[in-house]
C-alpha cells in the first residue's frame, strides 16, 4: 500500500494547484496606497501581489505593510494614503515558486508562507499557490485508503 509520502512524491507537480494570474486579485507598483487598501478590504485578503505595467512581479503589500506606512509620530496620517504609492510602502522580498517546481518544494516554502507566487524565469507573474490547496491535497491523501 502506497504511504502518504510515497503518494506526496508521486503527485510531483504543483500547476494542478496555481490559481491562475487572471483570478488573483492584484495592484500596480504606481497605484495609491487608498486603491490598495480597497481592494485589500473588499476582497478579504491580507495581502496581494504588487505587480507592474508588464506584469512582472515586484512585490507584495498587506493590511499591516499600510497600517504601518500611515503611522506617524503621534497619529495616523490619512492623507498618506493619497501621497504615497504601493511601490512606497510594499514588501519586495516575496516567497516565489517556479511552475515546475516539486510539491516537495511548495510545501517546505508553504511552513512560513500563506500563499508563494508563482513565476517564471523572467518575473513574470503566472499566478499563486496557497498554503490552504497544499494542505487540502494532504488532507485527501491522508483519508484515502
Ligand atoms: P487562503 O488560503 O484562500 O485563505 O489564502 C491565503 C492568502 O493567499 C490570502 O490571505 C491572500 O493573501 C492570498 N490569496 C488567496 N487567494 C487569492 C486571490 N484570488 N487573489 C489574491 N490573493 C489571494
Amino acid at each position: 500500500m502506497q504511504t502518504l509520502r510515497d503518494r506526496l512524491l508521486t503527485d510531483n507537480e504543483i500547476a494542478p494547484l496555481i490559481i491562475s494570474a487572471d483570478k488573483v486579485a492584484h495592484v500596480q507598483l504606481n497605484n495609491p496606497l487608498q486603491h490598495a487598501l480597497l481592494v485589500l478590504i473588499k476582497s478579504g485578503y491580507t495581502a496581494i501581489p504588487v505587480l507592474d505595467s508588464s506584469f512582472h512581479l515586484r512585490g507584495m503589500i498587506s493590511k499591516s505593510l499600510i497600517l504601518d506606512s500611515l503611522l506617524g509620530e503621534h497619529d495616523f496620517e490619512l492623507d498618506r494614503l493619497s501621497t504615497l504609492t504601493v511601490g512606497d510602502c510594499m514588501n519586495q522580498d516575496v516567497p516565489c515558486i517556479r511552475p515546475e517546481a516539486t510539491f516537495s518544494k511548495a510545501l517546505s516554502l508553504s511552513i512560513n508562507h500563506p500563499f508563494l507566487c508563482v513565476v517564471d524565469d523572467q518575473k513574470a507573474f503566472t499566478g499563486i499557490l496557497t498554503r490552504r490547496s497544499i494542505l487540502k491535497l494532504i488532507s485527501k491523501y491522508m483519508h484515502q485508503h
